[in-house]
């Protein structure tokens, strides 16, 4: 059986559920949550996701409040990422609370669910420290990205 590759992982109807999982997110924080799918990650998987993170551009945000999720599908890794303005304010093993909340959806294969709740969890701990303004822009993309 062959898997399925990065570009055909989610449905459209998918791809829509995160999108709106993340905007709803991004209603409540100034902070940038993306989800980003490719086939393998090369060597370590967090150095992969912190290219990743460079590459989209995720370190540009004004106060470096992003969140990546990065998705390996072949490869079944996965990474949160988030950047140093949310370092100093979140507890150390804040990541792996969320990783190990989703990581139940995504043994029953239900990716889309487990990456909205991680969504969610990810927005409410931005809303503490990164509240949304009145002047928000939504700097980053909401749309699921593949390479
Ligand atoms: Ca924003
Ligand atoms: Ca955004």
């Amino acid at each position: 059986m062959s898997e399925k590759q990065a570009k055909e992982f989610f449905s459209e109807e998918e791809k829509l559920s995160i999108r709106d999982a993340i905007v709803a997110a991004e209603t409540h924080t100034s902070g940038e949550i993306r989800v980003h799918v490719e086939n393998h990650c090369k060597g370590d998987a967090v150095k992969h996701a912190e290219k990743v993170f460079a590459r989209l551009k995720m370190n540009k945000t004004a106060e470096r409040n992003g969140v990546l999720f990065f998705v390996a599908v072949l490869d079944r890794t996965f990474v949160i990422y988030g950047d140093v303005g949310i370092h100093s304010h979140v507890p150390e093993n804040f990541w792996d609370s969320v990783r190990d909340h989703m990581l139940p959806f995504f043994k029953q294969k239900q990716f889309t669910k487990g990456l909205c709740e991680g969504i969610r969890l990810a927005g409410d701990k931005l809303q503490e420290h990164f509240p949304h303004q009145d002047d928000d822009k939504d700097e980053l993309p909401n749309e699921v990205s593949f390479s």
